[in-house]
Order: structure tokens, then sequence, then C-alpha cells
């Protein structure tokens, strides 16, 4: 590990400025249970460490309409177990709960599962050298390497890695917003456009500005709460990355779907919505064909690599679990 400078802030303001001198050098300490790894790794290298455990950043509250309002530093055992996350967003508590292991989720903060960093293996093997996300213009190994992990949908020549968050893929389905607060004030970014698509800049994982701080993620009023199901496919049910997830929600007349919310995990840079599959089933009876079309057109436009055809099936046929999970609970 190399050299570089620790400072606790107390207050959010302090740990702003903190980070101001050396923006793109300097990074935040939450849980550090996948900053640490990396900066062992020597795929990290901050000049400065701004620890953020003081902040007062640890609360879940209600918000005017029925919202909620999850803090930054709120741990993710703790955003789980929550009463009003599990009764209005069980579909968040099932994502957490699948993340992880219980001793990381108590460590692991709000704000730090949504900047936790890709798991390609080439990404953390600093011998590696053609990595453009850690090392920007030296290649992609996984193009012509190993990718049976990797995206199936919105990838570039540049990079093919998926984000690994599950507790992002179900805020995605939720239309939840992310609060961040910088030099220039705070602003608000929707949870969907918070993490990027790789393009020509792999690494940048999200649109966060050099230091900016996440504060808060919050939630709109869910109608929801009655049908919703995360389901997480990986290699070890124990413990291991989603290879597919899908967040579904249902909004439910009956056997009729009002509207529908889905995101995939596991299959791109990003929690990766799919709008056409949700209004084709607005609006539809539940039955099988309605799922079976919704599916389908989930995953029209994969483009798969050598490795990972497979996610394309699994992709479909754990859409089609999901909702029918979703639309059979009440
Ligand atoms: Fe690096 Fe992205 Fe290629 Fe992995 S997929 S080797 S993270 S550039």
């Amino acid at each position: 590990m190399r050299a570089f400078t620790y400072e606790r802030a107390d207050s959010v303001d302090a740990a702003i400025s903190a980070a101001a001198p050396l923006p793109s050098e300097t990074k935040f300490l939450a849980g550090g249970t996948n900053l640490l790894d990396l900066m062992k790794g020597d795929v990290e290298r901050p000049v400065r460490i701004v620890d953020i455990n003081r902040l007062p950043l640890a609360q879940i509250v209600e918000l005017p309409g029925g919202g909620l309002r999850i803090g930054a530093m709120v741990r993710n055992s703790d955003a789980a177990n929550n009463r009003l996350v599990r009764t209005r967003y069980p579909l968040l508590t099932q994502a957490l709960l699948a993340g992880a292991s219980p001793q990381l989720r108590n460590m692991a903060s709000t704000g730090g599962n949504l900047l936790q960093r890709t798991r390609c293996y080439y990404f953390y093997d600093a011998s590696f050298p053609a990595c453009n996300k850690r090392n920007p213009g030296s290649g992609c190994a996984a193009r012509e390497g190993l990718n049976r992990i990797h995206a199936i949908f919105g990838a570039s020549d540049k990079c093919v890695a998926t984000h690994p968050s599950d507790m992002a893929v179900a805020l995605a389905a939720l239309d939840a917003t992310v609060e961040v607060r910088g030099p220039s004030g705070t602003r608000r970014i929707p949870m969907r456009d918070f993490h990027r698509l790789p393009g020509d800049t792999p690494q940048r994982d999200t649109n966060l500005e050099p230091g900016e701080l996440i504060t808060a993620v919050e939630l709109p009023p869910s109608q929801f709460a009655a049908h919703s199901h995360y389901l997480k496919i990986r290699d070890r049910a124990s413990y291991a990355f989603a290879l597919v997830s899908v967040a579904a929600a249902l909004d439910m007349q009956g056997p009729v779907v009002r509207e529908a919310r889905i995101a995939l995990g596991g299959v791109a840079h990003k929690p990766w919505r799919v709008e056409r599959a949700e209004q084709m089933l607005a609006g539809r009876r539940l039955d099988s064909a309605a799922i079976a079309a919704a599916a389908n057109a989930a995953v029209e436009g994969a483009v798969p690599l050598a490795d990972n055809a497979f996610k394309v099936k699994l992709a479909r046929a754990a859409i089609g679990e999901a909702l029918e999970t979703a639309g059979a609970m009440s």
C-alpha cells in the first residue's frame, strides 16, 4: 500500500473542505470494505483519505408523502432491517440481504455500496497491464480474455465490466434519488443516471464530480410493497456477486398490472432498467404469455461476449421467475 494522509471529518462541510485541495486524489472512507482491498492491491492510489464515519448521516427518516430518506452512513444491515424499509420497500431489504456477508453488511454504508467498483478479475490484478478502467488507454484484457462474468448490455470497446451492487439494482427499480454535496452545493441525481455506461471513459463509474460526497438516498412513496421480488443468480448461494439479478416491482389491481418496474444487475456497467418490458406489462393481465413477452423484450439487444452467452438465457428465465413471484405475493 502506498503512503497517504489521513484526516477524520466531524461534519459534512469539513469533509468537503478536506477533499477540496485534491479532489481527484482524495477518497472518502466509510466502511472501507472495497476501498481498502483496492488500496492494498495497488488499484486505488489516493494520496488523501478523509474518514467520514463520524458524520451525522446515519439516520433513516420519513419524508412528507410517504417516502424515505436513508443517510449515506446507514450501514447496509441497518437499512435492510429497518422497519420502514422492510414494510414500504421490501425489494430493497431483499437486495441488501442478497449482497455480501453479514459481517460486510455490518460495515458497508449506503453511500459506499453505490461506489463499490467492478469485480472484473483484470481490474483487481494490477499485474495485468491492459485495463482501461484501472489504467486509461491501456486496453481491455477481458474483451479477448475471460469474460464469463461480464456485460451483455451497454458495453463499449473500452470496457465490458459490470457493476456489482445489488442495492443499486433495487434502488433503480424504485426510482430512488441520490443526494450529493460538493464545493458547489447540493444536487440530486436520479438513481438511474447515477452510474455511467463505460463509453470512452470507463475509469468513471458514476456521475459524481471529484470532491462530491453522497449524503443520502431518497425513495419516493411506493405502490410496489405488496408485489416485488429480488432474485439473484450467482455461482455460490452463500457469497458471490450476481451473474444476473432481477429487481421486479408490480403495482397490481387484481390480476392486472397497473405499473411495472424491472431492473437487472450483473449484466451492464450500471443497473439496467428495461422500460420496454415494463410498458408491455402495464395494463395487462399477469399471465404466462405476458410474462414471457416481457422477458423476451427485456433481453432484446443483448450483445454477449465469447464466454457469457448463457447470461441472455439466464436473464430471460430470471425475469420470468421474478415477475411470477412478485405477482403471486400479497
Ligand atoms: Fe478493465 Fe473494464 Fe476491461 Fe475489466 S472489462 S479489464 S475493468 S477495461
